[in-house]
This record gives structure tokens, sequence and C-alpha cells, in this order.
């Protein structure tokens, strides 16, 4: 069973990853990023919590934003693995995923990490859109959709993430380095951390991981 976390910067392209490795192992893509977003365009109160936070780039607590994968990681479709994409991003939250793995009978058993230098991320987020409707991620220099400005797995129109400004990404990174790359030791420690180059082809990144899940599941 696959029960995996995907790791990296922001703008390392976990969420182009994402997309293909649950469609190739048929589990969940649980990304948290995601899932605020969709609470703020539902305007929820977790949503109206979290807005604020994640348009200035910072992290949003971990109380709320562990209940929020507490209560995702218990749903049934989770039963036969899942991929975790932007949580854990502290030790605080890697702690408690640890002790609910263990109290749910699913824990975590592989760490995919992305890194990309700095200078690449920096361009890649200038550039990127995404599909607010299903998720998928695009760039307007190299990784355009087919049609421009719109989606070409299910046709929504494209946007810019707020959060996606030179100002918002620059926090975005310095809480990376301060809070999240501290969690690379922690796996490597744990023996579940498998490192990956991101830049380059994302296509030829794929193929790299699917092998290397192929020969864990
Ligand atoms: P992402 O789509 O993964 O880049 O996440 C977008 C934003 O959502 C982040 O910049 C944070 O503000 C918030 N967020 C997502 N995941 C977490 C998390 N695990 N812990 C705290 N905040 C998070």
């Amino acid at each position: 069973m696959l029960n995996i976390i995907l790791m990296g910067p922001p703008g390392a392209g976990k969420g182009t990853q994402a997309v293909d490795i649950v469609d190739e192992f048929h589990i969940p893509h649980i990304s948290t990023g995601d899932m605020f977003r969709e609470n703020i365009s539902k305007g929820t109160e977790l949503g109206r919590k979290a807005k604020e936070i994640i348009d200035r780039g910072d992290l949003v607590p971990d109380d709320i934003t562990v209940a929020m994968v507490k209560d995702r990681l218990s749903k049934d479709d989770c039963a036969n693995g899942y991929l975790l994409d932007g949580f854990p991003r502290t030790i605080p939250q890697a702690e408690a995923l640890k002790a609910l793995g263990e109290e749910i009978g699913r824990p975590v058993n592989t760490v995919i990490d992305i890194s990309v230098p700095d200078q690449v991320l920096i361009e890649r987020i200038a550039g990127r859109r995404v599909c607010p409707k299903c998720g998928a991620s695009y760039n307007v220099n190299t990784m355009k959709p087919s049609v421009e400005g719109i989606c070409d797995r299910c046709g929504a129109e494209l946007i810019q993430r707020k959060d996606d400004n030179a100002e918002s990404f620059a926090v975005r990174l310095k809480n990376y380095y301060e809070s999240t790359q501290p969690l690379l030791d922690y796996y490597k420690k744990a023996g579940l951390l498998h490192p990956f180059n991101g830049v380059g082809n994302p296509a030829d990144l794929k193929k790299e991981i699917i092998e290397l899940l192929r020969g864990l599941e």
C-alpha cells in the first residue's frame, strides 16, 4: 500500500506530479492548499479563518490544519493508500500525522522530496497559472495549455493564484526553509525519504517517481 507524502518548496512541481501519481495508483490526492482554497471559495468558516493568512503566504495554524487532514484521512477512500501534497509542513504536523497514521492503521511509508533551486522557483511561480476547478498547474512560458487560458483536463478558465505574487512568495519560501525543510531530516532518519531533482522535464521526473513507487507498491 502506498501512503505517500509529496514534499518540496512552493513551485517545485508537487501539484503537477501529484496528478499523475494518483492517476497511476488510483489513490486520493489530498492537497491541503486545495482544501483551503475550496473552503475560501465556498465561504466556509474555515475559509474565512484561513484566507488572510494564505494570501500573505503564511502557514495556517497547526491545530486547524491537522483537524482538517484528520477528517480527510479518516474517509473510506483512503483505505487503500493516499497521497498527501503540502502536508505536513511543520514538525508538530508530522508528529500529529504519525499518531494519526498509527491510529487509523495507515502510517506514511514513503516520502518523496522534489528539490529545486530558489531562482528556478521564482521564475516558475511568476508564470504559474492554475485551474481553480481540478487543480491542474500550467506555466505561461514552459507548460502552456493547448488553448491559452483554458485547462486541458476540465475546460475551466485558468487563474493566477493570489499568493503567487513576489511578496507572498518570499514569505512562503522563508516559511518553507524555516518550518518545512527540517522535516527532510526527520523523514530521512525514519528511513522514508526519497529525494528527486525537480529541475528539468516534468515528464522525466514523473517516470522516475512512478518507477520508484511501482517498486514499493
Ligand atoms: P499550497 O497550495 O500547498 O502551496 O498551499 C497554499 C497555502 O495554504 C500555503 O501557503 C499555506 O498558507 C496554506 N497551507 C497549505 N498547506 C498547509 C499546511 N500543511 N500547514 C499550514 N498551512 C498550509
